[in-house]
């Protein structure tokens, strides 16, 4: 920077973990920080701690491919997604930093009549949300995406839905705006402190047990994305949750080419452009069960497929990296924000592969159950006994997930 790297400020501080706090999140992800953030600024609950087993943007908050949008069709998810929207777009003026959050469009292609319908409807439903939806047929999208491949591609392009303000936002920064804003308003925040046990006495939880020593807590929220089977069964509890890896990869910083998300779900492929010109780009999950953080080769072959058919120019841009990250799968592609059996032990999980979208509202109505023991209106279809009763399941895997 202009001060040449020197006097700069940490962003939190590093306090050591006290023997007794009101709140513990575990899990400083972007769900647990934004958590740990509206407790506090909502709420003037101030005595709590994250705890980080690594390092603060270390988890799927800083290996997301940025993606935020609000284009969800079913009741329960659409109205949740829309609070988070609108979360995100007075964020950077709540946290006071830059999350540069960029609401260039978002368009989701479609290859047939049928898939023209469900995204005209689904277009509906948004404008019925009261968020923003555009059907463009066949020479709207060569308009806005004049580079795609119309004649030779292997699913022909037939239009796309345009929602004009999806985009992105730079991930860690989220990570880093949530950590400042909790850590201002008086919220520990501890990195490189696992938890590896959950005190609970007579149906009550009483804290944790943790890297660094035992801490006491009256409330304990467990927000820890593709953890959350390992961290739920210290507590005796079997969640629906599978943890599987995606990958994302990412090009040399190149000018810029593309200037919206294109989303290609029937090539399983979606890309956008960092604002530093690398081409972020990436597919579907690995497909089995896993704790790594890394994936495989025949993923990143099918990944690599999908775009060249899609843009055969990106066959000149070199991929700088790769990585995974672990997907807290549920079983209908919709999350969790919920109370346990335990008195006083609350579960948020479940985000699957499009969490960092929800982080604002995800934070937002968690907090607010954490701190009434009420249902944030938002929120309140992602109970977890919907997997048990089989009721009220949110099934939205076509769009929801897979899109990012
Ligand atoms: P994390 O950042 O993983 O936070 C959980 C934290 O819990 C971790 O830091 C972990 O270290 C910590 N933890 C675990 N166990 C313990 C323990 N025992 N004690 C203490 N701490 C613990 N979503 C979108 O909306 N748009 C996208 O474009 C998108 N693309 C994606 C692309 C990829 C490649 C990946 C991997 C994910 C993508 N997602 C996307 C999904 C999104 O990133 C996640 O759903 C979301 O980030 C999960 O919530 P989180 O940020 O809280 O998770």
């Amino acid at each position: 920077g202009l001060t040449g790297n020197r006097g700069w400020a940490h962003h939190w501080r590093d306090p050591a973990p006290k023997a007794e706090y009101g709140i513990v999140i575990i899990g400083g992800g972007g769900h647990g920080l934004s958590t740990a953030y509206y407790l506090a600024r909502e709420y003037g609950l101030t005595n709590i701690a994250v705890l980080e087993k690594g390092y603060i943007g270390g988890g799927n908050v800083g290996r997301n491919t940025t993606i935020v949008r609000a284009n969800y069709f079913l009741q329960g998810n659409s109205e949740f997604y829309s609070h988070s929207l609108k979360l995100w777009e007075g964020l950077e003026a709540d946290l006071n930093y830059n999350v540069m959050h960029s609401q260039r469009g978002l368009i989701n292609l479609f290859h047939s009549d049928g898939q023209r319908d469900a995204f005209a409807r689904r277009g509906n439903a948004m404008i019925n949300q009261g968020d923003d939806a555009v059907l463009l047929d066949r020479e709207g999208v060569r308009k806005h995406l004049p580079y795609l491949d119309f004649d030779n591609t292997r699913f022909p392009i037939y239009g796309g839905l345009l929602h004009p303000r999806g985009g992105t936002a730079r991930h860690d920064a989220v990570a880093w705006g949530y950590a400042r804003g909790a850590d201002q308003r008086g919220v520990d925040i501890i990195q490189n402190c696992e938890v590896t046990g959950i005190d609970i006495e007579n149906g009550t939880v009483k804290g944790v047990q943790t890297t660094r020593g035992a801490i006491r807590a009256k409330k304990v929220g467990i927000v820890v994305a593709g953890r959350s089977g390992q961290v739920a069964a210290m507590a005796g509890m079997r969640l629906p949750i599978e943890s599987h890896v995606l990958q994302a990869f990412v090009t040399e910083g190149l000018k810029p080419a593309i200037d919206h998300v294109v989303s290609f779900g029937m090539g399983h492929f979606y890309i956008s452009q960092s604002d530093k010109g690398g081409l972020v780009f990436g597919g579907d999950l690995d497909f089995y069960a896993s704790y790594a953080q890394r994936g495989n080769l025949p993923m990143v072959e099918h990944v690599m497929e999908a775009g060249m058919t899609l843009m055969p120019m990106i066959g000149k841009a070199k991929v700088l990296r790769s990585w995974g990250g672990i997907m807290d799968m549920t079983p209908d592609g919709s999350p969790i924000i919920d109370k346990t059996g335990v008195d006083g032990l609350y579960l948020n999980c479940g985000w699957c592969y499009g969490g960092f979208k929800a982080v604002p509202a995800s934070g937002n109505c968690f907090a607010h159950l954490m701190a009434t023991g009420r249902f944030h209106g938002a929120a309140a279809g992602f109970r977890l006994d919907r997997f048990r009763t089989g009721r009220r399941l949110l099934d939205e895997e076509g769009t929801g997930a897979q899109h990012n």
